[in-house]
């Protein structure tokens, strides 16, 4: 069987191309990733970026309001698992990463769109229909083909950053700062960027302090972000200063953070039982090297301005995977609705 139109990737621009696709009978296959530790771990977990976050506050049509019951409905019982935690009382909150997620799953697979968890490892574009190759070694042809593997979150690449991984290292506060080890105990936030401010104010809820460390003494968060960090008594930014190490032992994990002044060179230990790291992302798109145009930090090149045309022809390129600018969860959709309308008339065009 030939596929009309596969897409790779299971974020907010996967979704929407899947909905999109679906709604113009395209019968589109998501590839929705490997739930497994190597993808959880390297930040790469199917539902995309937006399933290691929390409350999602800009995504327009979600207002903060009570959400419960429409959740409650559209998210069937078999994936209530996945669901964020329902609030104890009726209060007011926000959508969460992994409920809009949930939710753009599921409007995909009301419209008939079929899903598979897997990974796509190989691609051969160099003849059409393409040639797809799974995790485990199946072949998927197809004529279209949308990319919407995101982006991960990027560590320093610190031998002790690495010896403590999982132990109180992480990139993803909102999987890991609820965990015992960080409870009442000093924190440490690398990054200054909105991600960081985000992680930090995350943090701030379970840790006694937050040192948001950052290179340079101004932050490059929004506006709005920064005033959020400012303003929480429990954060306090390490204007000009990197972390150089991480430091621990097997029995505790993390127990300090060595950090440098970029400006001085000269050297200063802050207690912490536990090191986030929120420097930016690498987009996932190592299966395509040599296949498709790449920018030099490897993000996927839109070869047609305001088009998702890639350097293949038929294939198409949605979300973070494509864009080291923006990247916000309504961008990605957008794109994801522009790949499904152009792989649709790419299809009408060549009569298939
Ligand atoms: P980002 O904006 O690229 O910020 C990365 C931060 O990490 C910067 O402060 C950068 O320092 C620092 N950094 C990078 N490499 C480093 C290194 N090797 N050592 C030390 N510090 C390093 O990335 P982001 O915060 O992940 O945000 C990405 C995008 O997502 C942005 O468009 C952001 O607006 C968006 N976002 C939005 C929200 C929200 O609206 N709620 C939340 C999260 C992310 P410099 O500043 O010195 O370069």
């Amino acid at each position: 069987m030939t596929e009309k139109v596969v897409i790779i990737g299971s974020g907010p621009s996967g979704w929407t191309a899947a909905i999109y696709a679906a709604r113009a009978n395209l019968e589109p296959l998501v590839f929705e990733g490997l739930s497994n530790d190597e993808n959880m771990s390297v930040g790469r977990p199917p539902l995309g970026q937006l399933f290691l976050t929390t409350e999602v506050e800009n995504f327009p049509g979600f207002p903060f309001g009570r959400l419960e019951s429409f959740l409650d409905s559209a998210i069937g019982k078999e994936l209530s698992y996945l669901r964020s935690p329902t609030p104890k009382d009726d209060e007011h909150h926000a959508v969460t990463g992994p409920d809009l997620m949930l939710l753009m799953k599921q409007q995909a697979i009301n419209f008939g769109t079929r899903i598979k968890a897997e990974d796509i490892v190989d691609v051969h574009f160099d003849s059409s229909p393409f040639r797809l190759i799974t995790n485990s070694g199946e072949s998927v042809v197809c004529h279209s083909v949308i990319i919407a593997t995101g982006a991960r979150a990027n560590y320093l690449g610190l031998e002790s950053e690495a010896k403590f991984k999982n132990q109180g290292v992480s990139a993803c506060a909102v999987c890991d700062g609820a965990l015992p080890r960080f409870r009442n105990k000093p924190l440490v936030v690398v990054g200054g960027g909105d991600s960081a401010v985000e992680e930090a104010d995350y943090l701030s809820k379970f840790a006694s302090r937050v040192y948001m460390v950052h290179r340079r003494d101004a932050l490059r968060a929004s506006k709005i972000m920064q005033q959020r960090a400012l303003n929480n008594p429990k954060i306090e930014v390490v204007w000009n200063h990197g972390l150089v190490e991480v430091l621990g032992d097997d029995k505790q994990g993390v127990t300090h953070a060595r950090l440098e002044n970029t400006v001085d060179k000269s050297e200063k230990k802050v207690d912490a039982s536990g090191v986030f790291l929120a420097i930016g992302h690498t987009p996932n798109t190592a299966f395509l090297k040599g296949k498709l145009q790449m920018n030099p930090k490897g993000y996927l090149v839109w070869t047609k301005p305001q088009r998702t045309y890639t350097s293949v022809e038929g294939v198409f390129a949605a979300g973070d995977v494509a864009d080291d600018y923006y990247r916000q969860a309504i961008t990605a959709a957008g794109t994801g609705c522009m790949a499904a309308l152009d792989a649709e008339r790419y299809l009408a065009a060549k009569g298939l």
